[in-house]
């Protein structure tokens, strides 16, 4: 199997990159580690590899949060150089912004009523909205992480605050800086419709067509959009761990390996 979107402890997901390592290791070709705004965890999985002399492939990855149209749009990052000095500056200042972003949120649902402080977070890497939905389904403010988000950490609830981040041009770009290939994650759950006008203002290279949360005709209709214009097709999982989500996510997606082949030899001209 193949699954090249998949979170660890160093954003959002519940399972260290050594623990996703081993977990898939006998039943994936490969994966990609691909957390929110850092990059910081993958070493630990190569190391894994290493140490334990594992044939997994283990795809270098990242999943930049943009605003566009006021709508979340996320771009996976594959392949990047991770020493590139100006994708290092810019990941550090997300990260800063994301823990004022998180003090923020727990102030504003203390104001409204559910106390929550940013130490009570189970963090262990970059803050999310997601830590803080675990946190409130803990403290029996809500009954699952879908009804936190819906409910208070979506715009116009009373959790939500909004963040400066980057355009989805800007987030490309820096892929592109750092020799990576830039992929439109999860078309499905932006709430825009995917066609010319949106690829103009978002020019990726490619589209995250097999998708968990992707039906089976919406992931037709992707990848024959795809295909005809000649983008890379990728996908996973997008699985946040055992208890990252409401439900484990990981086995969901196998990218088919022709598309595989295709991003892996896309990457390597630009190596
Ligand atoms: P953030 O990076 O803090 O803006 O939070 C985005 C994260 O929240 C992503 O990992 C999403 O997968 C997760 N997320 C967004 N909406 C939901 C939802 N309804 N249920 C569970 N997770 C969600
Ligand atoms: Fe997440
Ligand atoms: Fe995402
Ligand atoms: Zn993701």
């Amino acid at each position: 199997m193949i699954d090249l979107h998949l979170h660890t402890t160093y954003s959002d997901g519940t399972r260290t990159p050594e623990e996703l390592v081993l977990l898939t290791a006998g039943n994936y070709q490969a994966i990609a580690i691909t957390d929110h705004d850092t990059i910081d965890g993958i070493n630990e999985g190569f190391l894994t590899i290493k140490n334990n002399e594992l044939s997994l492939k283990l795809i270098t990855g990242v999943e930049l949060s943009s605003v566009f149209q006021n709508k979340e749009v996320h771009i996976l990052g594959y392949g990047m150089d991770l020493q590139t000095p100006e994708l290092k500056t810019t990941l550090r200042i997300l990260e800063e912004e994301r823990i004022e972003r998180i003090k923020k949120t727990v102030d504003k649902l203390t104001e409204h009523g559910l106390p929550l402080e940013f130490s009570e977070l189970p963090l262990t890497g970059l803050p999310g909205r997601a830590h803080v939905a675990r946190a409130m389904v803990k403290k029996g403010y809500v009954r699952t992480i879908d009804e936190a988000f819906k409910n208070y950490l979506t715009p116009d609830r009373p959790g939500y605050v909004p963040r400066n981040r980057l355009s989805p041009k800007a987030a490309i770009e820096l892929i592109h800086k750092a020799k990576g290939v830039a992929i439109l994650a999860h078309p499905g759950l932006i709430g825009l419709e995917l066609n010319d006008s949106f690829l103009e203002n978002i020019p990726v290279d490619g589209i995250e067509v097999f998708h968990s949360a992707h039906e089976k005709a919406l992931t037709s209709f992707y990848e024959e959009f795809a295909n005809k214009r000649h983008l890379l097709i990728t996908g996973g999982s997008d699985c946040h761990g055992k208890k990252g989500k409401d439900r484990e996510l990981l086995g969901l997606v196998d990218l088919p390996k022709k598309y595989f082949d295709k991003l892996l030899e896309f990457m390597d001209g630009i190596a």
